[in-house]
């Protein structure tokens, strides 16, 4: 679905992605691990087109989405995101935030758009709170209703940045036992996270990046068992 070849990202003098190559294929579950600052959050920002970049070619199913004369929105309507925090609308309901992309973007009628987001927040318990607005759920009710809506128009790839470091820490399980079930139904996923269990249990790999570059990646027992560069050994002392 997504191959990352030679990414290249810097602020100014500041390299912050050095030659990133990542290949994700479909149904495949990615977390990506590291250090604060070595670059995760923009990794994936460049994938969404967030951030440009300064060299390399993000290819989604082929397409060089990099490529500047490519339509951004085009791109990321096939790209599902989800955040740290503040991801929902404030000032529209829930079911507003989670049809919005099929509606607009998407083209789909109202009815139609309605009918699925309901079924996706009876899917997660939270249809009673369609109509609510978002200050009346829980954190880790927020962030469940955005990565349905994430979902909703059905992307080729979902994008989880960070999507349960901002919740109290009796919140966080209900969002990764979403993110699970996502991929017990065959979601392409590309995610940064700092839990290490969750990774262990549902990443099929995990990319540890060190200073803008992947010095190691594997299936969870290699790289959390067995790491071999340092920067991961020391890494994974301060974080077990
Ligand atoms: P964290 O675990 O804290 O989320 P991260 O791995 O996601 O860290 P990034 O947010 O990708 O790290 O940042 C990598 C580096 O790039 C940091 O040094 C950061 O200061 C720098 N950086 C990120 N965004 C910008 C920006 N818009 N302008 C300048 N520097 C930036
Ligand atoms: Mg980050």
């Amino acid at each position: 679905v997504l191959e990352l070849r030679g990414l290249r990202k810097a602020f100014g003098e500041h390299e912050v992605l050095r030659g990133i190559d990542l290949t994700l294929r479909r149904h495949e579950v990615i977390c990506v691990i590291g250090a604060s600052g070595s670059g995760k959050s923009t990794l994936l920002k460049t994938v969404n087109l967030l951030e440009g970049i300064d060299d390399g070619e993000i290819l989604l199913q082929g397409t060089d989405i990099a490529d500047p004369r490519i339509a951004v929105d085009g791109v990321r309507a096939r790209i599902g995101v989800v955040f740290q925090q503040f991801n929902l609308f404030p000032h529209m309901t829930v079911l507003d935030n989670v049809t919005l992309a099929s509606r607009q973007v998407h083209g789909v009628g109202r009815a139609q758009a309605e009918a699925t987001a309901r079924r996706l927040l009876e899917r997660i318990g939270l249809a009673e709170f369609a109509d609510a607005y978002p200050d009346r759920l829980s954190g880790g009710q927020q962030q469940r209703v955005a990565i349905v809506r994430a979902i909703a128009s059905d992307p080729e790839l979902l994008l989880l940045d960070e999507v349960t470091s901002a919740l109290d820490p009796q919140l966080v399980g209900e969002v990764l036992d979403l993110v699970t079930e996502l991929k017990r139904q065959g979601t392409t996923i590309l995610m940064t996270t700092h839990e290490m269990h969750f990774a262990r249990n549902v990443a099929d790999r995990i990319v540890f990046l060190h200073r803008g570059e992947v010095v190691e990646q594997g299936v969870p027992a290699e790289v959390l068992d067995a790491p071999q560069h340092p920067a991961l050994i020391e890494f994974l002392s301060r974080v077990h």
